[in-house]
């Protein structure tokens, strides 16, 4: 068996030793006589597996209590539209900030379910920097104010938390959440698909504080009303079981290995072997203004792009998978999430050096 390197954006890598375990668990877990995917999710096998993935994720971030954590599912695509649908009523509108292609799909939805302003963008930038928050025009009415956390096309982070005041911060996290400590009680929610840092997909993850539960516009579907779900244990709807269990045994891992702070240590180190290669080359080349560089997505490109697919293919022949950009950005992208080992950041830097000799 050979594993190779995946650079996907997502559905993206996951640590072995998880997807050894469950190769392990698959037709009989813990005695059961049963696959997880054929286990009733009201059965006791099942909640408890449940109950520890929801205990294990409250731990590594720090869920405070008066935060219910829901395992949905619709993807971060889904919640564009469910936030919305149970935050916006309150005031009947809200503030985005845009820092690139995922936050214009959310308040693009939004706006089917109320008055969603632009309360700063990255457009002037060509969205390769994030607003400065004194840029930023907050409308203290807004029932909230939504970011991305972590713009996986265009590879901007926030190394800063915003300051809404009493307005409740929604940040779409899918693409960074578990890759380092944040402090949960500076959001009023937070969701994020499962398929970039926590397992496979099909279960998005939101942590949503206790107040904000609750104002659903009556349009509302009932599977997507956080009420009904934090009333239901997210057993409103039969949730997406397998998904939970994988995302239980990333979290384990995660556990393990010294959680939120070991991760960031480790995404720290593996960003900058390619960040500081990146930045000393003059045959690649990266964007994003440098402190708000993506530590989970490294977009750049070649001198030429006429060379890109010779890259790729020379990529692919060494192992190295899914390192083409986004088409609306084109040139490469290097996805490093928790589960990418920094041997293969380290086999990537080797590549395009030989690559540059050869063609630069
Ligand atoms: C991947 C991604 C999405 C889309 O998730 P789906 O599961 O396809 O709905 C949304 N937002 C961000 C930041 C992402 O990285």
């Amino acid at each position: 068996m050979t594993r190779v390197f995946n650079f996907s954006p997502g559905p993206a890598t996951l640590p072995e030793s998880v997807l050894r375990k469950a190769a392990e668990e698959m037709l009989d877990w813990h005695g059961s006589g049963m696959s997880v995917m054929e286990m009733s999710h009201r059965g006791k096998e099942f909640i408890s597996i449940h109950a520890e993935a929801e205990s294990l994720l409250r731990e590594l971030l720090g869920v405070p209590a008066n935060y219910k954590v829901l395992f949905m599912q619709g993807g971060a695509i889904g919640e564009n539209a469910i936030v919305p649908m149970n935050l916006i009523g309150k005031t009947g509108k809200a503030d985005y900030v845009i820092t690139g292609d995922w936050s214009k799909k959310s308040i693009k939805e939004a706006k089917t379910y109320g008055k969603a302003n632009v309360a700063a963008t990255g457009e002037a930038s060509t969205f390769t920097a994030i607003p400065k928050q004194s840029e930023w025009k907050l409308d203290p009415e807004a029932s909230y104010v939504h970011i991305c956390s972590n713009e996986t096309i265009g590879g901007v982070e926030y190394h800063w938390t915003p300051e809404t005041g009493a307005v409740p911060l929604v940040a779409d996290m899918s693409s960074n959440i578990m890759s380092r400590p944040i402090d949960i009680a500076k959001y009023g929610l937070i969701y994020a698909g499962a398929q970039k840092n926590m397992g496979p997909s099909g279960v998005t993850v939101v942590i949503v504080r206790d107040d904000l539960i609750g104002h659903a516009l009556p349009i509302t579907p009932s599977a997507f009303n956080y009420q009904l779900q934090a009333e239901n244990d997210s057993m409103y709807n039969t949730p997406p079981t397998y998904a939970i269990y994988i995302a239980g045994l990333v979290f384990k891992h995660i556990k393990e290995m010294g959680g939120l702070k070991a991760m960031e240590e480790h995404n720290k180190a593996k960003a900058a072997v390619l960040y500081d290669y990146l930045d000393n080359s003059k045959f690649y080349r990266n964007p994003v203004a440098k402190e708000d560089r993506s530590l989970m997505n490294v977009p750049f490109k070649l001198k030429d792009d006429s060379l890109d697919d010779a890259f790729l293919k020379g990529a692919h022949a060494k192992g190295m998978i899914q390192l083409k950009g986004h088409r609306s950005v084109g040139g490469m992208r290097a996805s490093i999430y928790n589960a990418m080992p920094i041997e293969g950041v380290r086999a990537l830097v080797a590549y395009m050096k030989e690559f540059e000799v050869q063609h630069g």
